[in-house]
Protein backbone atom coordinates (compact mmCIF):
# COMPACT_ATOMS: atom_id res chain seq x y z
CA UNK A 1 0.00 0.00 0.00
CA UNK A 2 1.76 3.10 -1.50
CA UNK A 3 0.32 5.48 1.30
CA UNK A 4 1.60 3.26 4.71
CA UNK A 5 4.78 3.54 2.39
CA UNK A 6 5.66 7.10 1.40
CA UNK A 7 3.36 9.40 2.55
CA UNK A 8 3.87 10.41 7.11
CA UNK A 9 0.56 12.09 8.03
CA UNK A 10 0.15 14.82 9.82
CA UNK A 11 -0.87 14.90 13.23
CA UNK A 12 -0.73 10.78 13.03
CA UNK A 13 0.98 8.40 14.95
CA UNK A 14 2.04 6.25 12.18
CA UNK A 15 2.77 3.48 14.08
CA UNK A 16 -0.91 3.21 14.58
CA UNK A 17 -2.35 4.50 11.34
CA UNK A 18 -0.21 1.68 9.86
CA UNK A 19 -2.10 -1.09 11.35
CA UNK A 20 -5.41 0.22 10.66
CA UNK A 21 -6.86 0.14 7.17
CA UNK A 22 -6.13 3.50 5.67
CA UNK A 23 -9.28 5.56 4.71
CA UNK A 24 -8.62 6.70 1.13
CA UNK A 25 -10.85 9.65 -0.14
CA UNK A 26 -11.37 9.76 -3.79
CA UNK A 27 -13.94 12.41 -4.63
CA UNK A 28 -16.87 14.30 -2.64
CA UNK A 29 -20.40 15.78 -3.81
CA UNK A 30 -22.55 17.95 -1.63
CA UNK A 31 -22.09 16.85 2.18
CA UNK A 32 -20.44 13.81 1.70
CA UNK A 33 -17.61 12.37 0.98
CA UNK A 34 -16.77 9.07 -1.07
CA UNK A 35 -13.61 6.09 -0.73
CA UNK A 36 -11.29 4.37 -3.22
CA UNK A 37 -13.90 1.20 -2.54
CA UNK A 38 -16.94 3.81 -3.19
CA UNK A 39 -18.20 3.73 0.35
CA UNK A 40 -20.17 6.83 1.19
CA UNK A 41 -19.68 9.03 4.55
CA UNK A 42 -21.61 11.94 5.39
CA UNK A 43 -18.21 14.71 6.15
CA UNK A 44 -18.93 15.64 9.66
CA UNK A 45 -15.53 17.12 10.21
CA UNK A 46 -16.08 19.72 7.10
CA UNK A 47 -13.06 18.14 6.29
CA UNK A 48 -11.08 19.75 8.97
CA UNK A 49 -13.19 22.73 9.63
CA UNK A 50 -12.81 24.22 5.83
CA UNK A 51 -15.83 23.03 3.66
CA UNK A 52 -18.73 25.72 3.52
CA UNK A 53 -20.59 24.99 0.56
CA UNK A 54 -20.20 21.15 0.10
CA UNK A 55 -17.72 19.18 -2.12
CA UNK A 56 -17.94 19.58 -5.56
CA UNK A 57 -19.76 23.01 -5.53
CA UNK A 58 -20.48 23.66 -9.80
CA UNK A 59 -20.14 27.43 -9.33
CA UNK A 60 -16.96 27.27 -7.17
CA UNK A 61 -15.45 24.89 -9.92
CA UNK A 62 -16.87 27.34 -12.61
CA UNK A 63 -14.38 29.90 -10.41
CA UNK A 64 -11.32 28.35 -10.70
CA UNK A 65 -11.84 26.99 -14.32
CA UNK A 66 -12.66 30.74 -14.83
CA UNK A 67 -9.80 32.03 -13.33
CA UNK A 68 -7.20 29.14 -14.56
CA UNK A 69 -8.25 30.14 -18.26
CA UNK A 70 -5.96 33.60 -17.17
CA UNK A 71 -3.41 32.74 -14.74
CA UNK A 72 -2.79 30.73 -11.90
CA UNK A 73 -0.53 32.54 -10.09
CA UNK A 74 2.03 36.16 -10.11
CA UNK A 75 3.82 37.72 -7.39
CA UNK A 76 2.35 39.79 -4.90
CA UNK A 77 5.96 41.17 -4.42
CA UNK A 78 5.69 44.58 -5.37
CA UNK A 79 2.80 43.84 -7.92
CA UNK A 80 -0.83 43.30 -7.69
CA UNK A 81 -3.41 41.36 -9.27
CA UNK A 82 -7.08 41.40 -9.94
CA UNK A 83 -8.72 39.15 -7.77
CA UNK A 84 -6.54 39.58 -4.80
CA UNK A 85 -7.81 43.39 -4.96
CA UNK A 86 -11.69 42.49 -5.15
CA UNK A 87 -11.08 40.27 -2.33
CA UNK A 88 -9.34 42.42 -0.14
CA UNK A 89 -12.00 45.23 -0.75
CA UNK A 90 -14.64 42.94 0.05
CA UNK A 91 -12.96 41.32 3.12
CA UNK A 92 -12.55 44.74 4.69
CA UNK A 93 -16.60 45.19 4.02
CA UNK A 94 -17.58 42.65 5.52
CA UNK A 95 -14.86 41.68 8.97
CA UNK A 96 -15.46 43.89 12.04
CA UNK A 97 -15.38 47.80 11.62
CA UNK A 98 -12.11 49.33 11.72
CA UNK A 99 -10.19 47.04 10.29
CA UNK A 100 -9.29 48.25 6.73
CA UNK A 101 -5.95 46.91 5.00
CA UNK A 102 -5.20 42.88 4.23
CA UNK A 103 -2.14 41.21 4.09
CA UNK A 104 -2.53 37.58 2.39
CA UNK A 105 -0.58 34.23 3.22
CA UNK A 106 -1.28 30.56 2.77
CA UNK A 107 -2.55 28.70 6.09
CA UNK A 108 -4.03 30.07 9.36
CA UNK A 109 -0.28 28.95 11.12
CA UNK A 110 1.09 31.73 8.41
CA UNK A 111 -1.82 34.52 9.21
CA UNK A 112 -0.95 34.35 12.82
CA UNK A 113 2.55 34.38 12.47
CA UNK A 114 2.05 37.46 10.64
CA UNK A 115 0.13 39.17 13.31
CA UNK A 116 2.06 39.05 15.63
CA UNK A 117 5.27 39.99 13.87
CA UNK A 118 3.35 43.05 12.50
CA UNK A 119 2.44 43.24 16.36
CA UNK A 120 5.62 43.55 17.84
CA UNK A 121 7.02 45.80 14.87
CA UNK A 122 4.38 48.04 15.23
CA UNK A 123 5.60 49.41 18.53
CA UNK A 124 8.70 49.22 17.97
CA UNK A 125 8.22 51.74 15.22
CA UNK A 126 5.89 53.73 16.76
CA UNK A 127 8.25 54.63 19.80
CA UNK A 128 11.34 52.72 19.48
CA UNK A 129 12.81 54.69 22.80
CA UNK A 130 10.22 53.93 24.82
CA UNK A 131 9.35 50.96 23.39
CA UNK A 132 12.86 49.52 23.43
CA UNK A 133 13.41 46.02 24.84
CA UNK A 134 9.62 46.46 25.79
CA UNK A 135 6.24 44.84 23.78
CA UNK A 136 8.06 42.00 23.12
CA UNK A 137 6.09 38.98 24.65
CA UNK A 138 2.56 38.13 24.01
CA UNK A 139 -0.68 36.38 26.09
CA UNK A 140 -2.48 33.52 24.93
CA UNK A 141 -5.00 31.23 26.73
CA UNK A 142 -4.10 27.87 28.31
CA UNK A 143 -5.25 25.37 25.69
CA UNK A 144 -4.87 27.84 23.05
CA UNK A 145 -4.23 26.41 19.71
CA UNK A 146 -3.27 29.33 17.01
CA UNK A 147 -1.18 26.81 14.27
CA UNK A 148 2.36 24.66 13.91
CA UNK A 149 4.55 27.30 13.16
CA UNK A 150 7.05 28.31 15.24
CA UNK A 151 6.06 31.62 16.22
CA UNK A 152 2.39 30.12 16.19
CA UNK A 153 3.31 27.53 18.43
CA UNK A 154 5.15 30.20 20.78
CA UNK A 155 1.51 31.49 21.53
CA UNK A 156 0.25 27.74 22.08
CA UNK A 157 -1.00 26.16 25.31
CA UNK A 158 -1.49 22.93 24.39
CA UNK A 159 0.91 20.92 26.27
CA UNK A 160 0.75 17.68 24.38
CA UNK A 161 1.68 19.27 21.34
CA UNK A 162 3.75 22.24 22.21
CA UNK A 163 5.52 21.03 24.87
CA UNK A 164 8.20 19.35 23.17
CA UNK A 165 9.47 22.62 20.83
CA UNK A 166 9.79 24.87 24.23
CA UNK A 167 13.46 25.25 23.89
CA UNK A 168 12.69 26.65 20.36
CA UNK A 169 10.01 28.99 21.14
CA UNK A 170 9.42 32.69 22.84
CA UNK A 171 8.16 33.89 25.95
CA UNK A 172 4.35 33.85 26.30
CA UNK A 173 2.28 35.20 29.59
CA UNK A 174 -0.67 32.61 29.71
CA UNK A 175 -4.42 33.76 30.86
CA UNK A 176 -6.69 31.14 32.35
CA UNK A 177 -8.85 29.25 29.71
CA UNK A 178 -12.46 30.14 29.92
CA UNK A 179 -12.96 26.56 30.67
CA UNK A 180 -16.45 26.45 32.72
CA UNK A 181 -16.80 22.65 32.92
CA UNK A 182 -13.55 21.64 34.14
CA UNK A 183 -13.23 25.32 36.50
CA UNK A 184 -16.39 25.58 37.81
CA UNK A 185 -18.21 22.69 40.08
CA UNK A 186 -21.87 23.37 38.02
CA UNK A 187 -21.14 24.51 35.10
CA UNK A 188 -21.27 28.30 36.07
CA UNK A 189 -20.70 30.55 33.33
CA UNK A 190 -20.76 33.55 35.15
CA UNK A 191 -18.61 32.28 37.45
CA UNK A 192 -16.04 31.15 35.12
CA UNK A 193 -15.94 34.32 33.16
CA UNK A 194 -15.46 36.40 36.05
CA UNK A 195 -12.25 34.04 37.70
CA UNK A 196 -10.78 34.28 34.11
CA UNK A 197 -11.03 38.04 33.51
CA UNK A 198 -9.76 39.01 36.88
CA UNK A 199 -7.03 36.96 36.18
CA UNK A 200 -6.33 38.54 33.12
CA UNK A 201 -6.83 42.02 34.65
CA UNK A 202 -4.24 40.92 37.49
CA UNK A 203 -1.56 39.97 35.02
CA UNK A 204 -2.10 42.75 32.40
CA UNK A 205 -1.75 45.41 34.96
CA UNK A 206 1.37 43.81 35.95
CA UNK A 207 2.82 43.00 32.73
CA UNK A 208 1.26 45.22 30.38
CA UNK A 209 4.63 47.01 29.30
CA UNK A 210 6.27 43.40 28.15
CA UNK A 211 2.74 42.79 26.16
CA UNK A 212 2.93 43.52 22.38
CA UNK A 213 -0.59 41.63 22.24
CA UNK A 214 -2.94 38.91 23.42
CA UNK A 215 -4.27 36.56 20.88
CA UNK A 216 -7.45 34.68 21.48
CA UNK A 217 -9.23 32.60 19.57
CA UNK A 218 -13.10 34.12 19.49
CA UNK A 219 -15.78 31.91 21.25
CA UNK A 220 -14.50 28.76 21.06
CA UNK A 221 -11.13 27.29 21.65
CA UNK A 222 -11.29 24.82 18.56
CA UNK A 223 -8.42 22.43 19.10
CA UNK A 224 -8.70 22.39 22.84
CA UNK A 225 -11.96 20.16 22.28
CA UNK A 226 -14.36 23.06 21.64
CA UNK A 227 -14.14 25.00 24.69
CA UNK A 228 -16.77 27.67 24.49
CA UNK A 229 -16.24 31.00 26.41
CA UNK A 230 -19.23 32.76 28.57
CA UNK A 231 -21.04 35.30 27.16
CA UNK A 232 -19.46 38.48 27.28
CA UNK A 233 -16.00 36.67 27.97
CA UNK A 234 -14.60 37.81 24.70
CA UNK A 235 -16.15 41.80 25.22
CA UNK A 236 -14.27 41.45 28.54
CA UNK A 237 -11.10 40.67 27.04
CA UNK A 238 -11.24 43.62 24.19
CA UNK A 239 -11.73 46.08 26.75
CA UNK A 240 -9.02 44.90 29.14
CA UNK A 241 -6.69 45.09 25.73
CA UNK A 242 -7.67 48.66 25.68
CA UNK A 243 -7.46 49.76 28.86
CA UNK A 244 -3.76 48.42 29.20
CA UNK A 245 -2.77 49.39 25.44
CA UNK A 246 -2.55 45.37 24.41
CA UNK A 247 -2.93 44.84 20.83
CA UNK A 248 -5.98 42.45 20.21
CA UNK A 249 -5.31 39.48 17.59
CA UNK A 250 -8.74 37.53 16.69
CA UNK A 251 -8.03 34.10 15.45
CA UNK A 252 -11.06 33.45 13.49
CA UNK A 253 -9.08 30.52 11.50
CA UNK A 254 -11.48 28.17 12.72
CA UNK A 255 -14.50 30.46 14.06
CA UNK A 256 -14.90 32.79 10.91
CA UNK A 257 -17.27 32.63 8.37
CA UNK A 258 -20.38 31.57 9.68
CA UNK A 259 -19.58 28.55 12.18
CA UNK A 260 -20.34 30.13 15.41
CA UNK A 261 -23.59 31.24 13.39
CA UNK A 262 -22.44 34.73 12.51
CA UNK A 263 -19.97 35.34 9.78
CA UNK A 264 -17.47 36.24 12.01
CA UNK A 265 -17.36 35.30 15.91
CA UNK A 266 -16.44 38.97 16.81
CA UNK A 267 -19.79 40.38 15.40
CA UNK A 268 -21.55 38.80 18.67
CA UNK A 269 -20.17 40.90 20.89
CA UNK A 270 -19.56 43.46 19.17
CA UNK A 271 -15.71 43.42 19.27
CA UNK A 272 -13.40 45.38 17.16
CA UNK A 273 -10.26 43.47 17.30
CA UNK A 274 -6.64 45.34 16.33
CA UNK A 275 -6.00 41.88 14.07
CA UNK A 276 -8.08 39.51 12.46
CA UNK A 277 -6.83 36.10 11.27
CA UNK A 278 -8.65 34.41 8.44
CA UNK A 279 -8.18 30.86 6.74
CA UNK A 280 -9.86 27.62 6.52
CA UNK A 281 -13.62 28.50 5.85
CA UNK A 282 -12.14 31.83 3.65
CA UNK A 283 -11.58 29.52 0.46
CA UNK A 284 -14.82 27.50 1.57
CA UNK A 285 -12.09 24.33 1.74
CA UNK A 286 -10.86 24.33 -1.89
CA UNK A 287 -7.67 26.14 -1.79
CA UNK A 288 -4.85 27.18 0.85
CA UNK A 289 -5.33 31.14 1.61
CA UNK A 290 -5.06 33.00 4.84
CA UNK A 291 -5.61 37.12 5.41
CA UNK A 292 -4.39 39.11 8.38
CA UNK A 293 -6.37 42.00 8.78
CA UNK A 294 -5.30 45.08 10.35
CA UNK A 295 -6.84 48.60 11.45
CA UNK A 296 -5.13 51.53 9.81
CA UNK A 297 -3.12 52.71 12.67
CA UNK A 298 -1.04 50.09 12.18
CA UNK A 299 -0.46 49.90 8.30
CA UNK A 300 0.35 53.60 8.65
CA UNK A 301 3.24 52.63 11.46
CA UNK A 302 4.90 50.76 8.57
CA UNK A 303 5.06 53.60 6.37
CA UNK A 304 8.61 55.92 5.44
CA UNK A 305 11.40 55.91 2.81
CA UNK A 306 12.46 52.47 2.02
CA UNK A 307 16.16 53.36 3.79
CA UNK A 308 14.13 54.13 7.28
CA UNK A 309 13.93 50.22 7.05
CA UNK A 310 9.70 50.55 8.47
CA UNK A 311 8.97 47.70 5.61
CA UNK A 312 7.40 44.91 7.13
CA UNK A 313 9.93 42.21 5.58
CA UNK A 314 7.39 39.19 4.93
CA UNK A 315 5.92 37.52 2.06
CA UNK A 316 5.19 33.67 1.10
CA UNK A 317 5.67 32.19 -2.78
CA UNK A 318 2.16 32.17 -3.08
CA UNK A 319 0.86 35.29 -1.19
CA UNK A 320 -2.28 36.54 -2.70
CA UNK A 321 -2.78 33.67 -5.23
CA UNK A 322 -4.77 34.17 -7.93
CA UNK A 323 -6.46 30.85 -7.78
CA UNK A 324 -6.98 30.84 -4.45
CA UNK A 325 -8.48 34.48 -4.22
CA UNK A 326 -10.47 34.31 -7.45
CA UNK A 327 -12.89 30.89 -5.69
CA UNK A 328 -12.40 32.50 -2.46
CA UNK A 329 -14.76 35.78 -4.07
CA UNK A 330 -16.65 32.97 -5.39
CA UNK A 331 -17.16 31.89 -1.83
CA UNK A 332 -18.43 35.16 -0.04
CA UNK A 333 -21.10 35.61 -3.22
CA UNK A 334 -22.16 32.66 -2.34
CA UNK A 335 -22.71 33.09 1.00
CA UNK A 336 -24.73 36.17 0.87
CA UNK A 337 -26.45 35.22 -2.07
CA UNK A 338 -27.64 32.26 -0.36
CA UNK A 339 -28.23 33.79 3.09
CA UNK A 340 -26.67 31.30 4.37
CA UNK A 341 -26.21 33.20 7.80
CA UNK A 342 -29.47 33.84 8.10
CA UNK A 343 -30.27 29.71 7.24
CA UNK A 344 -28.02 28.90 10.07
CA UNK A 345 -30.68 29.40 12.81
CA UNK A 346 -32.66 26.40 12.12
CA UNK A 347 -29.63 24.20 11.25
CA UNK A 348 -28.28 25.39 14.94
CA UNK A 349 -31.71 24.92 16.90
CA UNK A 350 -31.95 21.69 14.91
CA UNK A 351 -28.26 20.29 16.32
CA UNK A 352 -29.27 21.65 20.19
CA UNK A 353 -32.18 19.56 20.08
CA UNK A 354 -30.50 16.41 18.78
CA UNK A 355 -27.49 16.56 21.75
CA UNK A 356 -30.06 16.93 24.24
CA UNK A 357 -30.20 13.01 24.27
CA UNK A 358 -26.27 12.49 24.23
CA UNK A 359 -26.83 14.28 28.04
CA UNK A 360 -28.12 10.92 29.46
CA UNK A 361 -25.19 8.74 28.23
CA UNK A 362 -23.38 7.54 31.15
CA UNK A 363 -19.85 8.63 29.81
CA UNK A 364 -20.78 11.72 28.22
CA UNK A 365 -19.26 14.62 30.90
CA UNK A 366 -19.90 17.40 28.88
CA UNK A 367 -21.63 19.05 25.34
CA UNK A 368 -20.94 21.95 24.33
CA UNK A 369 -22.25 23.77 21.27
CA UNK A 370 -21.22 27.16 19.30
CA UNK A 371 -23.27 28.09 16.21
CA UNK A 372 -22.27 24.77 13.94
CA UNK A 373 -19.15 24.22 15.92
CA UNK A 374 -20.09 21.13 19.02
CA UNK A 375 -18.01 19.28 21.17
CA UNK A 376 -19.15 16.15 23.24
CA UNK A 377 -16.76 15.61 25.99
CA UNK A 378 -16.44 12.01 27.51
CA UNK A 379 -15.52 10.90 31.10
CA UNK A 380 -15.47 7.63 32.89
CA UNK A 381 -17.54 8.46 35.11
CA UNK A 382 -19.48 11.85 35.68
CA UNK A 383 -18.92 12.69 38.92
CA UNK A 384 -14.76 12.60 38.98
CA UNK A 385 -14.79 14.00 35.70
CA UNK A 386 -11.74 12.25 34.69
CA UNK A 387 -10.98 11.14 31.50
CA UNK A 388 -9.68 7.91 29.63
CA UNK A 389 -6.42 7.20 29.74
CA UNK A 390 -4.81 7.59 26.16
CA UNK A 391 -3.81 3.83 25.68
CA UNK A 392 -7.42 3.03 25.63
CA UNK A 393 -7.98 4.67 22.76
CA UNK A 394 -11.73 4.87 23.61
CA UNK A 395 -12.46 8.16 21.24
CA UNK A 396 -10.73 6.65 18.81
CA UNK A 397 -12.67 3.50 18.68
CA UNK A 398 -15.81 6.39 18.54
CA UNK A 399 -14.81 8.04 15.28
CA UNK A 400 -13.93 4.21 14.18
CA UNK A 401 -17.57 2.85 14.56
CA UNK A 402 -19.25 6.35 13.32
CA UNK A 403 -16.90 5.65 10.03
CA UNK A 404 -18.19 2.04 9.60
CA UNK A 405 -21.73 3.40 9.86
CA UNK A 406 -21.24 6.33 7.44
CA UNK A 407 -19.74 9.12 8.74
CA UNK A 408 -16.51 10.92 9.34
CA UNK A 409 -15.69 12.78 13.08
CA UNK A 410 -12.79 13.14 14.77
CA UNK A 411 -11.77 13.50 18.48
CA UNK A 412 -9.83 16.20 19.81
CA UNK A 413 -8.35 14.38 23.43
CA UNK A 414 -10.90 13.18 25.03
CA UNK A 415 -13.59 15.63 23.33
CA UNK A 416 -15.40 13.87 20.28
CA UNK A 417 -15.99 16.82 17.75
CA UNK A 418 -18.75 17.89 15.00
CA UNK A 419 -17.99 20.40 12.95
CA UNK A 420 -20.54 19.56 10.25
CA UNK A 421 -20.77 21.48 6.65
CA UNK A 422 -22.70 24.69 6.45
CA UNK A 423 -24.96 23.81 3.62
CA UNK A 424 -25.64 20.06 5.36
CA UNK A 425 -29.49 19.76 5.14
CA UNK A 426 -31.96 19.14 8.44
CA UNK A 427 -31.67 16.01 7.87
CA UNK A 428 -28.29 15.30 7.28
CA UNK A 429 -27.68 16.94 10.47
CA UNK A 430 -29.97 14.77 11.98
CA UNK A 431 -28.33 11.74 10.23
CA UNK A 432 -25.32 12.93 11.70
CA UNK A 433 -25.98 13.25 15.48
CA UNK A 434 -27.48 10.00 15.62
CA UNK A 435 -24.39 7.99 14.26
CA UNK A 436 -22.48 9.68 16.52
CA UNK A 437 -24.54 8.99 19.39
CA UNK A 438 -24.91 5.30 18.49
CA UNK A 439 -20.74 5.20 18.28
CA UNK A 440 -20.97 6.74 21.92
CA UNK A 441 -23.78 4.51 23.57
CA UNK A 442 -20.91 1.66 22.43
CA UNK A 443 -18.54 3.32 25.25
CA UNK A 444 -18.58 0.76 28.31
N1 LIG B 1 -5.68 29.08 14.43
C1 LIG B 1 -6.71 28.32 14.79
C2 LIG B 1 -7.70 28.86 15.76
C3 LIG B 1 -6.87 27.04 14.26
O1 LIG B 1 -7.91 26.28 14.66
C4 LIG B 1 -5.93 26.58 13.33
C5 LIG B 1 -6.06 25.23 12.75
O2 LIG B 1 -6.84 24.42 13.16
C6 LIG B 1 -4.85 27.40 12.99
C7 LIG B 1 -4.76 28.65 13.54
C8 LIG B 1 -3.82 26.92 12.03
O3 LIG B 1 -4.30 26.89 10.73
P1 LIG B 1 -3.55 26.03 9.61
O4 LIG B 1 -3.71 24.60 9.97
O5 LIG B 1 -4.23 26.42 8.35
O6 LIG B 1 -2.12 26.47 9.63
Amino acid sequence: MWDKEYVWHPFTQMKTYRREKPLIIERGEGSYLYDVEGNKYLDGYSSLWVNVHGHNHPELNEALIQQAGKIAHSTLLGAANVPSILLAKKLVEITPKGLTKVFYSDSGSTSVEIALKMAYQYWQLKDPIRYAGKKNKFISLREAYHGDTIGSVSVGGMETFHHIFKPLLFERLEAPAPYTYRLTENNDAEACKMLCLKALDTMLREHHEEIAGLIIEPLVQGAAGMITAPDGFLRGVRELCTRYNVLMIADEVAVGFGRTGTLFACEQENVEPDFLCVAKGLTAGYLPLAATLVREEIYEAFLGEPEELRTFFHGHTYTGNQLACAVALKNIELIEREKLIDSLVAKIECLAQNLEKFHTLPHVGDVRQRGMMVGIELVQDKDSKKTFPMHMQVEHNVILHARQNGAIIRPLGPVIVLMPILSMSLEELEQLTDITYEAIKTVT
